[in-house]
């Protein structure tokens, strides 16, 4: 390759790195992305392309939540990406998960949501199973179909935003003015390093000093059980996982029931997700272990929990097929759900360290051009 030159290179065509790409087009910037990969093969395509905004941490990660959001509602009709569910719809089986909505409801992060009775449940969601005690309806949720929108979102940058892409290519090594890969050396003025779990190739000193491991999740498809969802679906186990809710005051007595009733699934991280896809088949999950190196394979009693608490949400078919399953993996930090670590005041380093990259990664997009060009915080602009 002859030696080119661009204003930022990105290294990473995940969804944090087609982020900054983003963020430093629409400023004009040249723009250059490059993937060892020949197509997208993270966890970015392999996640429910849920943008959750209710769920998140309160702070800094919500905001980035809803700033994300937005820019979903913007970009994805350019780029030719269908929202496929526009709402979240947690239903409530225990006491104790309809005293956590409440809570969450009644806060900051509650408005515009709607608390449902089991009758309201229902009504919206006639595919509920049975024992319903209420629910939660967030209108602040969004869910792309993530395999075609990451390509999709690619595409788009690259002919309506020039933005050039180096397929097939390994970064080696960044020093300021230039990365070395393996088609050759490209200048650079600022370069954006968005490496998702790779955390040995670039800069691995400085990952080590995160305290990083990896999160590995398990997922399954199941054939189109002859409805249609008109919500990404929740229930209690997520209530103690995702933030948002675990932090409410009544997570505690909820996590005791769910310790006696569902431990199985909590020493797992089994929490459910479901959510559907243009052609009807639900994608259901996710199971959550850590590791340095997690191992690759899918566990037949992973898949059964799942199985058994997406059948205690939803009324599925008897004998409905899992048509596909997978593993994906993303890191993971006890402390920061997302960092930007300045390696020279011309190479940034960003990391979603937690499972929220689809939800959270154009404001980090953002926040990472920013931060390199010198230009105010993009979340306290807003
Ligand atoms: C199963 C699963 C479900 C999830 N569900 C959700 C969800 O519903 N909502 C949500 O918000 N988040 C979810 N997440 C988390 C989300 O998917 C991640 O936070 C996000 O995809 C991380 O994006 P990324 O760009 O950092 O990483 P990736 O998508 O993994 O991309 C990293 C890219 O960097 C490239 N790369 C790395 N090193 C080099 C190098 N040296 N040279 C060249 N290329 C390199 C890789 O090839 C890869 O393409 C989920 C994750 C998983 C695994």
């Amino acid at each position: 390759m002859a030696q080119q030159g661009f204003d930022v290179v990105v290294v990473g065509a995940g969804i944090v790195g087609l982020s900054h790409a983003l963020a430093a087009a629409r400023r004009g910037l040249s723009v250059a992305v490059v993937d060892r990969d020949r197509q997208a093969n993270g966890a970015s395509i392999r996640n429910f392309g849920f943008v959750t905004v209710t769920g998140q941490r309160a702070g800094r990660t919500w905001r980035r939540a809803l700033y994300s959001r937005d820019v979903w509602d913007r970009v994805a009709p350019e780029a030719g990406i269908p929202v496929i569910h526009p709402d979240l719809a947690v239903i409530a089986h225990r006491p104790q998960a309809m005293t956590v909505l409440e809570q969450f409801a009644a806060g900051e992060m509650g408005a515009d949501c709607r608390l449902l009775s089991a009758a309201e449940v229902q009504a919206r969601l006639p595919m509920a199973a049975p024992g319903a005690l209420g629910g939660l309806w967030s209108p602040h949720e969004r869910r792309v179909e993530p395999r075609t929108a990451i390509p999709a979102l690619a595409g788009w940058l690259e002919s309506a935003r020039g933005v050039t892409f180096f397929r097939d290519t390994a970064v080696r090594g960044v020093e300021s003015g230039a990365i070395d890969t393996t088609a050759g050396r490209i200048a650079a003025r600022h370069v954006v390093i968005c490496p998702g779990p790779d955390l040995v190739s670039l800069f691995p000193e400085r990952l080590a000093a995160r305290n990083l491991r990896l999160c590995k999740l398990q997922m399954l498809r199941l054939a189109a059980p002859g409805w249609r969802l008109p919500a990404a679906v929740m229930g209690d186990l997520s209530l103690v996982r995702y933030e948002g809710y675990a932090a409410q005051p009544g997570a505690a007595a909820l996590g005791e029931v769910l310790a006696a009733e569902a431990g199985d699934a909590l020493s797992h991280g089994i929490h459910l997700i479901l959510v559907q896809s243009a052609d009807g088949s639900l994608v259901v999950g996710d199971s959550h272990h850590y590791a340095a190196t997690p191992d690759p394979f899918a566990s037949a009693e992973v898949e059964t929990i799942i199985l058994r608490e997406a059948r205690a949400l939803l009324a599925l078919p008897e004998g409905l097929p899992v048509i596909e399953r997978w593993t994906g993996v993303y890191p993971s930090s006890a402390e920061e759900t997302a960092f930007l670590d300045r390696i020279a005041p011309d190479i940034l380093l960003s990391l979603v360290s937690s499972g929220t990259g689809m939800s959270t990664g154009f404001a980090l997009g953002e926040e990472g051009i920013a931060t390199l060009l010198g230009d105010p915080d993009p979340l306290e602009a807003t």
